[in-house]
């Protein structure tokens, strides 16, 4: 029908509402998550900077004791590595702190002097581990590479300090084992990581990239390749700071580390990135369950507002499509009770513009369907009866009128007083009709009556009650006029108008020929073709 409509002012405004809201919701939320995400990966660093610090510093304190421990322990027996009591001055260093699991000397040709424990162990015997190789060749206080103990097969480092004779030659080594499978110090002093419960853990690893202690003990003495903290490490890097990384799992890490300066190692804390994930999405979902019922009584509220704005504008859009030619909007102006200044004007001057449109509508087509004398349907209008009648199959009577001799009333009167005498038949028509009867001025003095009624009998009643009463009355001219009449019947008398109007003609015809002021009934369509 009516194409590019455009958008309803109401959907147009709930849609804009409900975007913005949404619009609102989805931005506030991602800023807000990603300020969230930020300060929460901030604040692990920092968490984790500072645990990984203050182990490093303890650790690094730890092993100073060691060395220190070692070195007086070294002097004061190196002095007389012959001593008799060298065995029990061991073992008493040994079980004197907790650190190690074994002490012992081993001379300068890497053979052991003595040690705090000989179960497994033979004095004079080759030490030929990897720790005893580093002590023997480096010369100074050590923390080792973990490596193997070829006799204990235990995973372990060493702690060392060099010895010397009263002459200051060097003369071989004190050192002690750590064996870190088995409890010890690492596992004390990392004791718990912060934010454990979130998957938080914390492990150390050599220079060489070996894990000496992890939270799961199958995993000490592996070699940890692709970290990135590893490479820090191996680089000599020194100090500490955070950063993100893929751990073995594939899991996302934030990861922050520091040096254990001592002995070259690094001690990492990291926290999964999942878990700051989960908290700032926590925080989102909150966001959203506060500002959503708020922002659903807004939508409704202006819903509502909308509603109650757009409701004068779209009671006149309604009214307004209404009106058309064919239609002056018989319907009343629709009431407004608008709060809105623009829709009651508006709806004010279309009040106006509607009765404006209403007064010429009704007047033109007054002109259009009426005989200005007469004020009857003219000839027009009656064919549009006469058209929807026989198409909507609804019967009806055909009267045709004419007035006897009425040439000679203008001819007698003068023209004024025959038209008066028209206007007299309209008046008296209107009068002895019934108000369904379609009465039209045909043309001259020619009349047409409609009787919408199945029944031919009573057009013929009305008929003969026109003429009687023109034939008794005195009209305009001081006399009578008087009328012939034909009368037909639809469907009785003929198939369509035209066939209507004929018959009609001929039944007037007939009354005008046997002497006028007669009703003539027709001849059915076919009849009449048959007397032909
Ligand atoms: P009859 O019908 O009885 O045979 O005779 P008649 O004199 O009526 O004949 P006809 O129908 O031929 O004449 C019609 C006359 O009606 C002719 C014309 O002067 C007159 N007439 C037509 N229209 C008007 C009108 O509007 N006003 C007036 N005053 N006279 C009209
Ligand atoms: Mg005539
Ligand atoms: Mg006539």
């Amino acid at each position: 029908m009516r194409k590019n409509r455009g958008f309803k002012l109401r959907s147009t405004v709930n849609a804009l509402v409900l975007i913005t809201v949404v619009a609102t919701v989805v931005i506030i939320s991602l800023v807000a998550f990603q300020n969230e995400k930020k300060s929460l990966i901030r604040l692990t660093y920092q968490l984790n900077e500072v645990y990984v610090n203050k182990i490093a510093e303890t650790t690094n304190s730890i092993f100073h004791n060691m060395t220190q421990g070692l070195a007086i322990t070294g002097r004061y027996l190196a002095s007389d590595l012959s001593r008799t009591d060298l065995h029990f001055q061991l073992m008493l260093f040994q079980q004197s702190n907790a650190f190690f699991n074994i002490t012992f000397i081993v001379d300068k040709e890497g053979n052991l002097v003595d040690a705090s424990d000989l179960s497994s162990l033979r004095r004079g015997q080759k030490m030929k581990s990897a720790g005893v190789e580093q002590a023997l060749k480096e010369k100074r206080a050590l923390v080792s590479e973990p490596y193997v103990n070829p006799l204990s097969k235990n995973l372990v480092v060493m702690v060392s300090a060099p010895l010397q004779d009263n002459s200051g030659r060097y003369i071989g080594f004190i050192g002690g084992t750590i064996r870190l499978h088995e409890t010890n110090i690492f596992q004390t002093v990392l004791g718990s990581v912060p934010n454990e419960a979130d998957g938080s853990y914390a492990y150390v690893v050599s220079s060489e990239g070996i894990l000496l202690y992890h939270p799961d003990p199958k995993r000490i003495g592996e070699r940890v390749a692709r970290n990135p903290i590893v490479a820090k490490i191996a680089a000599g890097e020194r100090g500490s700071g955070s950063l993100s990384l893929v751990n073995s799992n594939d899991i996302e890490m934030l990861a922050s580390y520091a040096m254990i300066e001592k002995a070259g190692w690094g001690i990492v804390a990291q926290t999964p990135a999942e878990s700051v994930l989960q908290s700032a999405r926590r925080l989102i979902m909150a966001i959203i369950t506060y500002m959503l019922p708020v922002l659903l009584l807004f939508v409704v509220v202006i819903t509502l507002l909308v509603r109650r704005l757009s409701e004068p504008l779209v009671k006149l859009t309604d009214f307004a499509s209404m009106l058309s030619p064919t239609n002056s909007g018989t319907d009343e102006l629709p009431k407004i009770h608008g709060f809105n200044y623009e829709a009651n004007e508006l709806h004010k001057a279309f009040g106006r513009a509607v009765r404006h449109f209403r007064y010429q509508f009704d007047s033109l087509s007054q002109e259009a369907q009426t005989d200005p004398l007469t004020g009857l349907f003219n000839r027009r209008t009656m064919d549009k009866f006469i058209g929807s009648w026989i198409t909507g199959g609804n019967p009806f009577s055909l009267l045709v009128l004419d007035m006897d001799h009425f040439k000679s009333v203008n001819d007698t009167y003068g023209h004024d007083v025959g038209d008066e005498v028209l206007k007299f038949l309209a008046t008296s028509l209107r009068q002895l009709l019934k108000e369904d009867n379609v009465i039209c001025r045909f043309g001259g003095e020619e009349f047409i009556v409609l009787v919408p009624d199945e029944r031919f009998d009573s057009a013929l009643e009305a008929a003969e009650r026109i003429r009687k009463y023109m034939a008794e009355t005195d009209g305009p001219t001081g006399g009578k006029v008087t009328l012939s009449i034909g009368a037909a019947h639809y469907p009785g008398f003929a198939s369509n108008a035209e066939q209507l109007f004929r018959v009609a003609d001929e039944a007037l015809y007939r009354a005008k020929h046997q002497g006028r002021n007669r009703v003539e009934i027709a001849l059915a369509a076919n009849e009449v073709a048959a007397t032909n």
